[in-house]
């Protein structure tokens, strides 16, 4: 495990150098230049749509609420996401996670932090603090970092609120992937602690970097309620389509 923390901090070094006298690169396609070059941009703009008021995914046919979201626990009030997870974002995500991309997760934190001040601010503006959510110990070791903090920081910042990182993992749970709607909930049943003060009627505004079926958010959320918070509002840099 500790080789695993080295060759992570190594990682980050070299990527913390690269940005220091290199220009970006591309998170979708890796050209030198931009974070994301002006094709893979036009690729991950947001659709102007119409989209469940609940889950925020988009809706063929304009209507209130889809009927994905409606299997989720009632203290999870609602989810945002900008960005689908495909093409550039899932790249982009990718080189930030596995290959120790600090840099290149801290700036997808301040794209979510963009939408968190601008399209998402009258659903966000009700929350009163901003939990990631964590990795397991070992993973972040491995890791060197936990994107979901990285991505929380700045929208933390741009909406003024503390950043508290008291939502732990109780035990380590098996990758998501693969799994079913219903397994990935079994899967994550137990799996958050809440280590902080309670949280006695405050507005959770959690931070994951992807979406898929909402159980990770789902899971949160019913922690932080028996924590004592009225509702959690999930915020995710992308959705699975
Ligand atoms: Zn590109
Ligand atoms: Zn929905």
């Amino acid at each position: 495990m500790r080789t695993d923390g080295l060759r992570a901090s190594a990682r980050r070094m070299l990527s913390i150098i690269e940005t220091l006298v290199l220009p970006p690169t591309c998170g979708g396609c890796g050209r030198r230049g931009a974070w994301f070059c002006a094709a893979c941009e036009e690729h991950v703009r947001r659709e102007p749509t119409p989209r469940c008021s609940r889950c925020d995914a988009p809706l063929a046919v304009p209507a209130l609420r889809c009927q994905g979201c409606s299997a989720w626990p009632p203290e999870l009030v609602l989810v945002r996401a900008p960005y689908v997870f495909d093409g550039p974002v899932r790249a982009a995500l990718h080189r930030a996670k596995y290959r120790g991309e600090h840099a290149r997760a801290r700036e997808l934190g301040r794209r979510l932090a963009a939408f968190a001040e601008s399209e998402f601010a009258p659903v966000l503006r009700g929350a009163d603090l901003v939990v990631p959510i964590p990795l397991h110990p070992s993973r972040r070791r491995e890791r060197g970092f936990n994107q979901s903090e990285l991505l929380a920081a700045p929208v933390a910042d741009a909406l003024g609120l503390a950043l508290v990182r008291d939502l732990e993992r109780a035990r380590s749970t098996r990758p998501q992937v693969g799994l079913g709607r219903e397994a990935r909930s079994r899967n994550l049943s137990g799996a958050f602690r809440w280590s902080g003060r309670r949280l006695d009627g405050a507005i959770v505004l959690v931070v994951d970097d992807v979406v898929t079926t909402g159980a990770t958010l789902g899971e949160a959320a019913r922690t932080l309620a028996s924590a004592g918070a009225a509702g959690v509002i999930g915020l995710a840099l992308a959705r699975e389509p």
